[in-house]
């Protein structure tokens, strides 16, 4: 590993200050990172895929605000130094919230939500082998122009949605679902002061340019995520596909928060995880499902409509039969919750 400077911080605007020096497109790609809990951080560092020259450590941060779950005017505040091991087992999270207490369970091992924290949870780098080995020249995310290895190279875990002919990377994380889902709100400050964006604007599709992953600034620190009230937020789960069942990433999995009456959806929210470059809102689906009984026919007219943009490439195609079958039993086992 590259030495590196370590600076500690007290307060979130002293955090963004140190972090704001550093100018670039792609603040993932910084001399100067937030140190969390660092288990993405420091593990890409080892292999020689990050390389920043300072490290802005905001752990102190976790005596305040952003080390606390609070609940307000019926929305709850997550911090974004709550380790993903508290948020799971919150007892308000788990009861009013399960799609967000099972996301964060289903991830990892206990070990390493007991050390990483929310926000750095949300910013993890792909899995995308050959943007985690320096030794390929070919990744356009760590190397801009320089190509994609996976498009003719192993693309099994690759994404089947919002690809681009630069990257077809899936984004990993298990939490992300469970937030789009629910439609939250990030939380942050930096260069410009304050401010709050929808978290459906955090993450970027990869389109031309993959190395720029967020809609974050240079500086940019989450202080939180919010969780807006809604009647579907207590029958909610999250369903995790994978090749072994625990300790794994998803190759397929759904976030699902419904309000039922009398069989039919009065509303219903959808995410996709595994099968996507982004967290992914499955908004056709939910608009085949909105209003409807939820049966055997509108399930599958729903899969159908999510999965109709796909690009497959040639290991990943089971992703789109997969992805549909993971959407309908997460329905299906939502509707059926008893709360
Ligand atoms: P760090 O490593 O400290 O930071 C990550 C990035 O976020 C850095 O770029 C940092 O600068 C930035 N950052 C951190 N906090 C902030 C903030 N508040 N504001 C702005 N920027 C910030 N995840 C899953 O979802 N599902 C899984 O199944 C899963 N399995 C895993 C298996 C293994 C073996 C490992 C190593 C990880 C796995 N993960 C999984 C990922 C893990 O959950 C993340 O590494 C972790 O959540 C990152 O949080 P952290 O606090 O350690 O972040
Ligand atoms: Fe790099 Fe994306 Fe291609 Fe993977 S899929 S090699 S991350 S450009």
């Amino acid at each position: 590993m590259r030495p590196f400077q370590h600076v500690a911080v007290d307060s979130a605007q002293a955090a963004a200050q140190a972090a704001t020096a550093a100018r670039v497109a792609s603040p993932l790609q910084s001399p100067t990172q937030f140190l969390a809990g660092g288990t993405t951080l420091i593990d890409l560092m080892k292999l020689d895929v990050m390389r920043p020259q300072t490290l802005v450590d905001i752990n102190p941060l976790e005596r305040g605000p952003l080390g606390r779950i609070e609940t307000e005017n019926g929305s709850l505040r997550l911090g974004a130094l709550v380790r993903m091991a508290n948020a799971a087992e919150h007892p308000i999270v788990k009861r009013d919230y399960p799609v967000i207490a099972q996301s964060l369970k289903l991830a990892a091992s206990q070990q390493l939500r007991n050390m990483a924290s929310l926000g750095g949870n949300v910013l993890q780098r792909t899995r995308c082998s050959y943007f985690r080995d320096v030794s390929y020249e070919a990744c356009n995310k760590r190397n801009p122009g320089s190509g994609c290895a996976a498009l003719d190279g192993f693309n099994r875990p690759h994404a089947v949605l919002g690809v681009s002919e630069s990257c077809i990377a899936s984004y990993p994380g298990d939490f992300a679902q469970a937030l789009i889902a629910l439609d939250a709100g990030v939380e942050l400050n930096g260069s410009r002061g304050r401010r709050f964006i929808p978290f459906a604007m955090l993450h970027r599709k990869p389109a031309d340019t993959p190395d720029i992953e967020t809609s974050l600034a240079a500086g940019d620190i989450i202080t939180a995520f919010v969780l807006p009230a809604g009647a579907w937020t207590r029958r909610s789960l999250y369903l995790k596909i994978r090749d072994r069942s625990s300790y794994e990433f998803a190759l397929a999995s759904a976030a699902v928060a419904l309000d039922l009456d009398a069989g039919k959806a009065r509303e219903i929210r959808i995410a996709l995880g595994g099968v996507a470059t982004v967290p992914w809102r499955a908004k056709e689906a939910e608009a085949v499902l909105r209003g409807k009984e939820i049966n055997k026919e509108s399930l599958h007219a729903a899969a159908e409509a999510a999965f109709a943009g796909a690009r497959t490439h040639e290991h990943n195609a089971f992703k789109v039969a997969l992805g549909k079958r993971t959407l309908i039993r997460a329905v299906t086992e939502a509707a059926a919750m008893e709360i």
